[in-house]
């Protein structure tokens, strides 16, 4: 190779992962969230969990300084900006989003509500496009940015019969980290999106056995979805945007 260059010199200096980075994790309180804000804590990032409830336990009680828990609904504009405005007052801007709320319902479409139809739009795609809008600001102002959008495989399939609203709103989600991904890679913003599947987690408690649908074999677990957000959200995966990743044991391969 003619470049001899190390990557280490191609970096840049005094940045690796997301180390001295602030993040935010939307839904950071449990589930998947909780182990994302694990991660990148124990990565060396500063993390604000926005939840619409104090969790029970603090996140890595031995990294408390690098936590902040900030309550706020991610479907209602002025929480968002409140939430934002408390952890620029702390820790100045935000450099890395993970728009993970989420909440999800198996109603056959003809007995779905126009009110649950909103609800589940509201949670899983308006929220992450106010969390994306109040961030992007200050990451296009320093040059640099990260947002990461849970999408799912139900974004791609429709999902299981009966989750016509939850699908439609993942795959409005992953259609919106695309969307960023063209308009912001200009200013160092990358924008990609998971669909994952099949995560152990409240969300699907009581179908553990589709275990055996599984190639790999068992369920995901949050810590596998938190791999994949790690290296989305470091440094090093600055040339990778407006990309969809599977995190589903080979449950959906496309
Ligand atoms: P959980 O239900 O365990 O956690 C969801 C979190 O989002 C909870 O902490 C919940 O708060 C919070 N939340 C819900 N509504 C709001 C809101 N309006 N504002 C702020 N926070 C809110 O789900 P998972 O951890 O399983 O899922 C996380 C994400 O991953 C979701 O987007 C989900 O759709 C997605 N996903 C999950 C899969 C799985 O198999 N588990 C598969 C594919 C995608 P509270 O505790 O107060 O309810």
């Amino acid at each position: 190779m003619a470049n001899t260059e190390t990557q280490e010199q191609q970096e840049p200096a005094g940045r690796r992962g997301v180390a001295d980075r602030t993040a935010v994790v939307t839904g950071g309180g449990r589930g998947i969230g909780r182990a994302i804000a694990e991660v990148l804590v124990a990565d060396g990032a500063r993390v604000a969990i926005f939840d619409i409830e104090v969790p029970k336990e603090p996140v890595r009680p031995d990294q408390g300084a690098n936590t902040l828990f900030v309550e706020c609904d991610v479907t209602d504009e002025q929480s968002v900006d409140a939430a934002y405005s408390r952890v620029e007052s702390v820790w100045g801007g935000v450099d890395i989003l993970v728009n993970n709320a989420g909440i999800f319902a198996l109603e056959p479409l003809e007995e779905t509500s126009l009110e649950s139809w909103n609800r589940m739009i509201a949670v899983n795609l308006t929220g992450s496009f106010l969390c994306s809008r109040r961030a992007l600001p200050h990451m296009r102002r320093q040059g640099w940015g990260r947002i990461i959008c849970m999408g799912s495989s139900a974004g791609k399939t429709g999902g299981a019969k009966d989750c016509a609203a939850y699908g439609a709103a993942k795959a409005g989600v992953m259609t919106l980290a695309k969307a960023i991904a063209g308009s912001y890679a200009q200013w160092g913003i990358t924008a990609n999106a998971l669909a994952p599947a099949l995560i152990e987690t409240d969300m699907v408690a009581g179908i553990a056995d589709l275990a055996d649908q599984i190639p790999v074999g068992r369920l995901g677990q949050p810590a596998d979805v938190a791999q994949a957000v790690r290296f989305l959200a470091g440094e090093e995966a600055g040339y990778i945007t407006g990309e969809v990743m599977d995190v589903n044991g080979g449950f959906l391969i496309d």
